[in-house]
């Protein structure tokens, strides 16, 4: 595809060219591929296999001037409500091999954390109990070092192959440069693109782990309100603070825009009650922020990722 002229419109050839039909679909509502269930449709909405076909997608993107956007499970980012100018690169429907090694687990950017963490299980392999209730996929829980209970991806993870964007090369990056840090990652702020990651683990008791993560499961569904739309925390916990607790504190269980609301059995999460927008959501997170500054004198940041149209 080196060199060629091609028109934004002349796009969905190429795609289908190069991925098969049934891995293209344009106009896709971004609602049916977020835990919020927002967002309008995205031009195209892409399955690739592997990073030689998302290389290609990015050069067409590229070439073309389109931008393009990467997803895992889309629990933790909110699309506008006129949806995604560009080009959604999906990797929970095809990048999902999943390879047990002795005490190494080598997965696919699209495999979820709960089946990673089955296959843990499975393979009576501790370390990734934390992740068995996080709804998300490897790449996503790479990007943002996604942890709960005391455990995190960096304490796990060995290497992540990424596609570097910029040098159109496939890197190996190792924990330390991953730089993970609470919710952070190189990834966000370079061109890279998880393809892969290694985990290590400990060989561990079946029951201990079976239990630990039943455990932490309900004390998810105790607390958390599961039964509503969401991406789980809404805000990062700031420094010395936890955010629902000073949401709670400023009263504002319960607020609500239309259909999205400050949960009321959890106020760090903002739910959508049913027919939210994201709009709705936005405007619940703006008045949490003002409220909770003027009331605290606390800086609240969202941990959800907003996307532009
Ligand atoms: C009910 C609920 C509970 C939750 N509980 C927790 C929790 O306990 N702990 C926690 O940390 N999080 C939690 N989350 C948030 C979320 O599940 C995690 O942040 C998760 O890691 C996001 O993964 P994802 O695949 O859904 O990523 P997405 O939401 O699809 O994407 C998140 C970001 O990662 C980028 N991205 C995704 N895949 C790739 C890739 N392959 N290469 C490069 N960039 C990529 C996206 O562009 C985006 O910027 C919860 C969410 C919900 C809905």
């Amino acid at each position: 595809m080196d060199n060629i002229k091609v028109e934004i419109k002349e796009l969905k050839k190429y795609f289908e060219d190069l991925l098969g039909p049934e891995n293209v679909k344009t106009n896709e509502p971004m609602s049916k591929h977020t835990t919020f269930k927002t967002g309008g449709p995205a031009w195209y909405y892409l399955t690739p296999e592997n990073g030689e076909q998302i290389a290609k997608i990015i050069d067409l993107c590229n070439k073309t001037g389109v931008k393009y956007h990467m997803h895992g499970n889309g629990s933790n980012v909110l699309f506008d409500d006129e949806g995604y100018d560009g080009v959604i690169i999906a990797t929970c429907d095809n990048m999902t091999e999943l390879i047990r090694d002795n005490n190494v687990l080598v997965a696919g950017a699209g495999v979820t954390l709960a089946r990673l963490a089955k296959e843990a299980l499975d393979g009576e392999l501790t370390g990734l109990e934390f992740a068995s209730g996080i709804p998300g996929t490897v790449g996503g829980a790479v990007v943002m070092n996604a942890g709960a209970y005391g455990g995190e991806i960096r304490h796990v993870i060995v290497t992540a192959t990424v596609y570097d964007c910029e040098s159109k090369e496939v890197k190996i990056l190792g924990n330390k440069e991953l730089c993970l840090e609470y919710r952070k990652s190189i990834i966000m702020e370079k061109p890279y693109i998880v393809l892969e990651a290694c985990f290590e683990l400990c060989h561990g008791d079946k029951e201990d782990i079976k239990e630990t993560m039943n455990d932490y499961n309900s004390r998810r569904r105790e607390k958390q309100p599961l039964n509503y739309a969401s991406a789980g925390s809404t805000f990062k916990r700031p420094e010395g603070y936890f955010a629902g607790a000073l949401i709670e504190e400023c009263g504002l269980k319960g607020y609500r825009v239309n259909d999205a609301m400050v949960s009321e059995k959890h106020a760090g999460f903002v739910v959508n009650t049913g027919n939210a927008t994201t709009k709705d959501i936005l405007e619940v997170i703006k008045h949490v922020q003002e409220m909770v500054y003027e009331i605290k004198k606390v800086k609240l940041e969202p941990e959800v990722r907003i996307i532009k149209k």
